[in-house]
């Protein structure tokens, strides 16, 4: 059985919903894995906020208004008046449970509560859409069988035997639907596998049912071989090893979830990435098979912070790293980018809510120097370390204030730091020097 998720995108609008619909409808049974409808989660975010900070009137308001767009949605998706009035109540019910929250004393549990009604409102409708046209189809609800653990990651063997419990107990149907990124955590409560997290719960289910294929299906047609909103011509790379997926995955390419390919990479299950806008377009297949060597892409991830970690007495110290990291261990602040030097350490960090606390650790020991508004830039191919083309890269250094650099680390990946506002020049540069010479 193959698993198909389609994004926000796919689910956005009722035209979008039908063409998701023809995509699907061959008679095959599939588990679909459907996201929250394009700017539901980011306008429940903005909602819950808007609670924590006590404007309860104004939240109101904005729910009385994400309720008036969902009702119009299905009032255009289903003109059977049995499902209409049935999905309606179902509407009805979530934003009356959304306003109820408004009063309760503000907590995670509350927000997480709030972010996971995307998905149950958009699986919902589009279940009732599929059976108005004839399609047999169920809802798998996804609180039933998908937990992380007290680390917040998922617990696969929980997962597996709730999952196949669900799965034998439902009415059998050719297509089931179920709800990307909510899940249960380790107290039973409403959680989510962190922004983007429907690609994970695609790969998850992928893993648990031991899936022919995964197709993650977005409005592009497959990871491109550079950022395509501040790059022009870039092009859809065909073809990815999983090695290859994670780091660009990880380093930046919004299309995918950062975790999305582990679960599937250890039992060598296919990961297609296709476009619901262009069903016939290739995408890219992500899989164990390594093709040709040499720079395959460049991704950029923002938001980075710097920290220059300076100590006279480094020098020829063992245990200083050990010291350092250790604080990073204790703030629970996970480290993306290394370079070290006799004297000094240069490393870099994404989460900064624990910032102060451990600049105020390691000034104990050293002088620290901190730059934000900093911007990874990744390349990543198989074995980009050794080939011979990889030196073109370099020729950037000529036109680019680069802040750090790391090559080596793996063999697939070269990453290098550089201010934010330099990212797009950057991303054009390398464009020019490492594709256009690739291609001559
Ligand atoms: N709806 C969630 C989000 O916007 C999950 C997803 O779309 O993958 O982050
Ligand atoms: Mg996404």
């Amino acid at each position: 059985m193959k698993v198909l998720k389609f994004g926000g995108t796919s689910v956005g609008s009722v035209e979008n919903m039908a063409h998701v619909k023809d995509i699907i409808n061959d008679g095959v049974p599939k588990i679909v894995v459907l996201s929250a409808m394009s700017g539901t989660t980011n306008t429940l975010v903005s909602i819950a906020q808007t609670i924590a900070s006590g404007k309860t009137a104004a939240a109101i308001d904005r729910i009385n208004e994400l309720e008036g767009h969902y009702l119009k949605t299905v009032d255009a998706l289903l003109h059977n008046s049995v499902l209409n009035d049935q999905t309606k109540i179902y509407v009805q019910e979530r934003f009356k449970g959304l306003k109820d929250l408004c009063t309760q004393m503000y907590s995670k549990d509350v927000e997480n509560t709030i972010l996971a009604q995307g998905e149950l409102l958009s699986t919902y409708m589009f279940n009732n859409y599929l059976n108005q046209e004839g399609i047999s189809s169920t809802l798998l609800p996804a609180l039933d069988f998908m937990r992380i653990d007290t680390a917040n990651e998922p617990d696969l063997p929980v997962i597996k035997s709730a999952f196949e419990n669900e799965f034998k107990n439902v009415e059998p149907a050719t297509i089931y639907i179920t709800q990307g990124f909510i899940c249960l955590n380790h107290e039973n409560k409403i959680s989510n596998l962190q922004r983007g997290g429907s690609d994970y719960t695609a790969t998850i289910i992928g893993a648990v049912i031991q899936a022919e294929e995964v197709q993650i299906w977005t409005d592009i047609d497959g990871m491109h071989n550079n950022d395509p909103r501040c790059v022009e011509g870039t092009h859809p790379i065909a073809n990815l090893s999983f090695d290859e997926a994670a780091e660009l995955a990880y380093f930046g390419a919004k299309i995918l979830h950062p975790q999305t390919v582990l679960p599937v990479r250890a039992d060598a299950i296919p990961v297609r990435l296709k476009n619901t806008m262009d069903p016939s377009a290739y995408g890219t297949l992500i899989s164990d098979t390594t093709s040709e060597n040499g720079v395959k892409a460049i991704a950029a991830k923002d938001g980075i912070t710097a920290i220059k970690i300076k100590s006279g007495r480094m020098l020829q110290a063992h245990g200083f790293l050990k010291r350092v990291f250790e604080i990073f261990e204790v703030y629970e602040t996970s480290i993306d980018m290394i370079t070290t030097s006799e004297v000094a350490v240069s490393l870099t960090i994404d989460d900064t809510k624990n910032l102060d606390k451990i600049l105020a650790e390691l000034e104990k020991f050293a002088t620290i120097e901190v730059d934000q508004n900093q911007s990874i830039v990744c390349l990543v191919g198989h074995a980009i370390v050794n080939h011979n083309e990889t030196y073109r890269l370099f020729q950037i250094l000529r036109d680019v204030k680069i802040r750090m650099i790391s090559y080596g680390g793996s063999n697939n990946n070269i990453s290098l730091l550089i201010n934010t506002t330099d990212k797009v020049g950057t991303l054009q540069k390398l464009n020019d020097y490492v594709f256009a010479l690739a291609a001559v």
